[in-house]
This record gives C-alpha cells, structure tokens and sequence, in this order.
C-alpha cells in the first residue's frame, strides 16, 4: 500500500478545511470498501481523513414526518431502527440483504453511497478500464460481462451500481445533505449518482471539498407497504444479479400509488419511472405488472452474457409487485 497522511478530524470544521485544503483526499468512516481499494491500490490517496469522531450518526424523527439519518449511522443500525422497520420496511429488508453482518457493522450511509463497483476488471489492475484509468478502454466489453449494466450503460463503462440500500433510497426519493466551506447542499439522491458517458471515473455529483453529512427520507405514507427482493448467485454474501424496491396502495383493484426501483441492472440506482407511469391508475393485475416491468425495460441492452438480466428484471418486478399485493389483501 502507498503510504499516506493520516488525519483524524475532531470536528466538522476540520474536516471540511482538511478535504478544502488538499488535493487527492479520501474519507475514511467504516472503510469497507475504501481499505480494500488501497490495498488494491486502485486507491491511493495522499491523505486520508478519518470522519468517525464526528457526531453524524443519529438518527432522528423530522417534524414532517420523514427522517433523518447522519451519514455514519452504521447499516445495522439503520436497518434495526423501529421506525424505519415500520414505515420504511424495505430499506431495512435491502440493507440486511446486502453484505454479512460485520460488514454491516462497520458501513455507514453516507460510505455506502459511494462505494464503488465490484466490475472484476475494475479491481485488476493489469485490465483495460475506463472508470480507473480514464481512457484505457473497457476490458468487460467484449469480456466477462455477466454482471454487467442493461440499463445506462455507454461504450466507456458497463459497470453496475453495487448498492442494495441506495436502491431502496432512490424508490423512497430521499436528499443527501452535503457540508463544504461553501456551506450546505441538498442533492436528491435521483440526481447524485452519475450515468457514466465518457466519464465513467465521475461518479456522483459531489465535489471534492464536499462531506456527506445526512440521508433525509420524506414522509412516504405508501413505503408502509413496501418490499425489497433481491436475485443473486449466491443466497447470501452475493451482489444483485437483479433487485427490485418497490411500494404499492392499491384501491379497488386500481393501482393508486407505485414506486419502483431497480438494483443491479444499471449503472446507477435505477428508478423505474417508466413503469410506475404505465402502473398508475391501471389494474393492479400481473398482465399489467408485466406490461410496466416491459415498459421500463423496452431501453435496456443486453450483451451476449447479461442479455438474460432483462427477463429476469421482468419476472423480479412482477414477482415483486404480486407479494405487495398479496401482503395488502391479507393485511
Ligand atoms: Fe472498468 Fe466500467 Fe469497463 Fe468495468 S465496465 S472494466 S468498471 S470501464
């Protein structure tokens, strides 16, 4: 490993003028994915800052009705909190699907936005890839692209998002707060992760002096009936080949509100707009579950190892889809 400044900030404010003040800094919070890129050497930063004496893990009730969780609140305990238990239950569900528990210790929130993607090529440094050395090509195209994006993908990078939680964060519309000298700004999170064009090296909108502070989730009546499913290789420790957040009110038998999210298929966390449009105020039938999942889905390109993921995204946003229906007719 390349040897590094350490600094362990015991504040806030020295936080943000160390990351203002020097180039090439990481942050340092549960390293889960950072310490494994540095002993890859895929990261080597100058400095590293170490976050995890800053108070950023609380997580709190808003006036509204939404919450607020600090971005070093761990994944366990975000995903044992009561209230996200009740009211956001598939939050919870895709964290404990994501990772072992130890990994979940350590993870926090604001880590897991930005931990990068397991694409194989990407951790192989002898391997043709754009996302880490901008400009030496793509190894996966034309390569082992099993895993790959159908969704997003472009000529330079075909590499999925990893995360389970940012998944269910971008079906539940939630805002990432973000702190720099410059002061505050709140991003929502559809808008945070990059799709990867010609400059798959970029992957969120945050700038280099920025820190992430908190996860706020609005008030989402709907998300009381909401569920995560996650299809894998693996029954655990096991990235999504596919995965599905989804939320369902159903009146009638019409469709009143729908939210969906996909995992695993694109290059960033995938808010299935497409098929929330074609599902509301339609029948909530599975013929009409699978039009949407089609509708949605009419854009994705498959390669000659992923090509399988678009049916299988279908069949995960129907699946998905029917048990939330079955959950609110025996609830
Ligand atoms: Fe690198 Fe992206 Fe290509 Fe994987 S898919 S090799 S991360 S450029």
């Amino acid at each position: 490993m390349k040897s590094f400044a350490y600094v362990s900030a015991p504040d806030l404010d020295t936080a943000l003028r160390t990351i203002a003040d020097h180039d090439d800094v990481k942050l340092l919070a549960g390293g889960t994915n950072l310490v494994d890129l540095m002993r890859e050497g895929i990261e080597q930063p100058a400095t590293v800052v170490d976050i995890t004496r800053l108070p950023l893990a609380g997580i709190e009730e808003l006036p509204d009705g939404g919450i607020r969780i600090g971005a070093l609140a761990s994944n366990s305990r975000l995903a044992a909190d009561p209230v996200i238990r009740t009211r956001y239950p598939v939050l919870a569900r895709a964290i404990l699907l994501g990772a072992s528990a130890q990994l979940r210790n350590m993870a926090t929130v604001g880590g897991n936005l930005l931990q990068r993607t397991r694409c194989m090529y990407f951790y192989d440094d002898v391997a043709a890839c754009n996302k880490r050395v901008p400009g030496s090509g793509c190894a996966a195209i034309g390569g082992f692209s099993r895993g790959s994006a159908v969704l997003g993908a472009s000529e330079h990078c075909i590499a999925t998002h990893p995360s389970d939680m940012a998944v269910a964060l971008v079906m539940l519309d939630a805002v990432i707060e973000v702190e720099s000298l410059r002061g505050t700004r709140r991003i929502p999170i559809a808008e945070f992760h990059r799709l990867p064009g010609d400059t798959p090296h970029l992957e969120t909108v945050l700038a280099a002096d920025e820190l992430i502070t908190a996860v706020e989730l609005p008030s989402v009546p709907v998300a009381a009936n909401s569920h995560y499913r996650k299809v894998r290789d693996r029954a655990s420790y096991a990235f999504a080949l596919v995965s599905v957040a989804a939320a369902l009110a159903v009146d009638d038998g019409t469709v009143t509100e729908v939210r969906l999210a996909l995992g695993g298929v694109g290059t960033k966390p995938w808010r299935a707009s497409e098929a929330e449009r074609a599902l509301l105020g339609g029948p909530a039938t599975e013929e009409a579950f699978g039009r949407a999942a089609d509708a949605e889905l009419a854009a994705a390109v498959g390669g000659p190892q992923n090509t399988f993921k678009i049916e299988l995204a279908r069949r995960t946003v129907v699946a998905t889809l029917r048990h939330l229906l079955a959950e609110r007719d025996t609830a």
